[in-house]
């Protein structure tokens, strides 16, 4: 595992140059196979499921599992499987129970989460599988959750770092708060992305719509507000004039009217715009933990990536 753990960063060092939204998690496995201080450094399978390799399973989502508290079925991809000991031996939690769990854990003393830096283990008995990472967390449990859990970590290494008598241990042990601290500003800017820039709102009210029917002067459900669908601009009481005009309306546009597929990539070119205007104002490192958050909310609108 040790020869696996150095390849990968070889590796990973070539796929940095041209995806850097990969790096992150892939460094951090990387750096966990190689580490011979930890007793836990997973074998293949379990290093086969860590996040870096997301992108090969995605075909896997639309599979579904039973999950292991509430026995319901749920897509895959509306939960986390632990690591799992081998292949096809992995427990599945649904995001709404892995949640329940993951605040339990974070809520326990100090004293009892330090026995694993305030790390989560899959909750089936007896499961030999490695840690919930960070960034499986983050995309699994609401934003809230992810914090308080965050936090605790957090706590829990400043303690360590005040505490320690290895000397040679506190670079690690400030890296590793440095690697947090990055995370949970990326989640942070995940959420504002995800609520002002991919949530469409009212440009008065701020009251989020979905409904689009094919003509672009819209009025909210909110408040007396007429606003225009292709550029979001408050227009007062009837957009109608100002969607005629609309210097956002591709060329060839109809004066009122457009489908769904108009709107949605009217829609997503302005939240393009808006998402490489709001990374530009993110520190580097602060940057390329938000890119990798938001990748499934971007995908899911059908956005390219910025
Ligand atoms: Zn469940
Ligand atoms: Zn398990
Ligand atoms: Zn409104
Ligand atoms: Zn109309
Ligand atoms: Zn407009």
């Amino acid at each position: 595992m040790f020869a696996y753990g150095s390849m990968l960063q070889l590796l990973v060092g070539l796929v940095a140059a041209y995806d850097q939204a990969t790096q992150d998690p892939a460094l951090e496995l990387a750096v966990l196979l190689q580490d011979e201080a930890l007793l836990r450094r997973p074998t293949a399978a379990q290093a086969i499921g860590h996040s870096y390799f997301d992108f090969i399973w995605t075909w896997r989502r639309e599979e579904t599992r039973a999950c292991a508290v509430c026995q319901d079925l749920k897509r895959l991809a509306n939960g986390l499987e632990c690591s799992g000991a081998a292949a096809g031996d992995a427990h599945f939690l649904c995001d709404s129970c892995l949640d329940g769990y993951v605040r339990a854990q974070s809520e326990r003393e100090l004293r009892l989460l330090s026995v694993d830096d305030g790390q989560i283990r899959c909750p089936e008995p007896g499961c030999t599988s490695v840690f919930y990472s960070d960034a499986h967390l983050a995309r699994h449990i609401p934003t809230q959750a992810f914090a308080a859990y965050l936090k605790c970590r957090q706590q829990l290494l400043e303690v360590r770092l005040a505490t320690t008598i290895e000397e040679d241990l506190r670079p690690r042990l400030t890296a590793e708060l440095q690697r947090q601290q990055a995370l949970q500003a990326g989640e942070q800017a995940r959420q504002h992305i995800v609520e002002q820039i991919l949530t469409l709102r009212c440009p008065r009210c701020s009251t989020a719509f979905l409904d689009f029917e094919a003509c672009f002067a819209l009025t909210c459900r909110n408040c007396p507000c007429g606003f225009c669908a292709w550029c979001l601009a408050d227009c007062g009481g009837n957009a109608h004039e100002h969607v005629r005009n609309c210097g956002a309306k591709p060329p060839g546009s109809d004066v009122f009217f457009g489908s769904a597929e108009d709107f949605q990539r009217a829609q997503n070119k302005r939240r393009q715009k808006l998402l490489s205007a709001y990374l530009d104002t993110l520190p580097d490192h602060v940057k390329t933990d938000t890119i990798h958050a938001i990748r499934g909310d971007l995908a899911e609108l059908g956005m390219v990536f910025p």
